[in-house]
């Protein structure tokens, strides 16, 4: 497997689940790079994984193929303004920021640019991350390629046809592990209210929780509701509960929420 040059422009917390994962799945850590104005976090990555490290921004995109832009939304316009008289025409550019739309990296650079966007979520750090990805039609597939791979080495990926499409990304899997981990949160709060200890009440949620995700992920042939059917006897004790989230539109509630964090992102846009 041919191994690029790649640089990471800020290096907080999802850069650094990213470049772990990377050098885990064996990319060499001579090979990755990453930029930022203070020293304690590029002095961590270098130790724990062993990477190049620089103050730099324009030094770090100078030297590589992939420059992955890693800042916060609102600081993109001045970082890609400090790298857009650097000759971009033979460098990938993959973006992890939301909101940022690939137009505006196109006004950034002040010319033109193969631009991916990814919109990743947390669980990367661990391996088991969602990422979405997406490419402007003209981007090659070797870049497509190149770029899946590298997500890829924090979990799944999934490409979207349209850039508007990563707004239901985020809604989907962005911001998603928060809203599983207030139901679990709120479930542990009921438990611990009738009685049960914090920590048994913490072991029984988390691993009934792991438990469905993986039976649904071993059973592709089923869908959410046969899963649930299946563990559902009529009269029985799931059946109550169920009834009481259905009678309290526990869809209709997801829905809205859902619908709401698409609004947010496009707005951010
Ligand atoms: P973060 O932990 O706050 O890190 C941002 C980093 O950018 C900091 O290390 C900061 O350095 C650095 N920085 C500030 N100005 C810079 C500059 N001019 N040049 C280079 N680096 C600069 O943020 P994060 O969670 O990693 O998020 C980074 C991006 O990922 C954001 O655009 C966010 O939207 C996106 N994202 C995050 C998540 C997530 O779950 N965290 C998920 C999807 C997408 P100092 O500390 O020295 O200021």
């Amino acid at each position: 497997m041919t191994h690029h040059k790649v640089c990471f422009i800020g290096a907080g917390n999802m850069p650094r689940s990213i470049i772990s994962g990377l050098v885990k799945s064996g990319y060499p850590a001579t090979l990755i790079q990453a930029s930022n104005p203070s020293t304690p976090k590029l002095e961590a990555l270098a130790a724990d994984f062993g990477i190049r490290v620089t103050q730099d921004n324009r030094a770090a995109a100078q030297e590589a193929d992939v420059v992955v832009l890693s800042v916060k939304p609102q600081l993109m316009q001045a970082v890609c303004e400090e790298l857009s008289d650097i000759d971009f025409s033979n460098k990938l550019v993959v973006t992890i920021a939301a909101g940022v739309t690939a137009a505006r990296y196109g006004d950034y650079f002040k010319q033109p640019i193969k631009l991916i966007r990814t919109m990743p979520n947390t669980p990367t750090q661990i391996g088991v991350g969602m990422t979405g990805l997406y490419a402007a039609d003209d981007v090659a597939a070797a870049d497509r390629s190149l770029c899946e791979r590298l997500m890829a080495s924090g979990g799944e990926v999934v490409w979207v046809d349209k850039e508007a499409d990563l707004n239901q990304v985020i809604a989907l899997a962005g911001s998603s592990p928060a809203y599983f981990f207030l139901f679990m949160e709120a479930m542990m709060d009921a438990g611990m209210e009738m009685g049960m200890d914090e920590a048994k009440a913490r072991q029984l949620v988390q691993q009934a929780a792991l438990g469905a995700a993986q039976m649904l992920k071993q059973n592709p042939q089923l869908s959410p509701a046969e899963l649930r059917h299946n563990v559902t006897s009529k009269g029985g004790t799931t059946a109550e509960a169920i009834a009481t989230f259905e009678r309290g539109d526990l869809r209709g509630l997801v829905k809205q929420a859902m619908s709401n964090c698409i609004k947010r992102a496009e707005d951010m846009a």
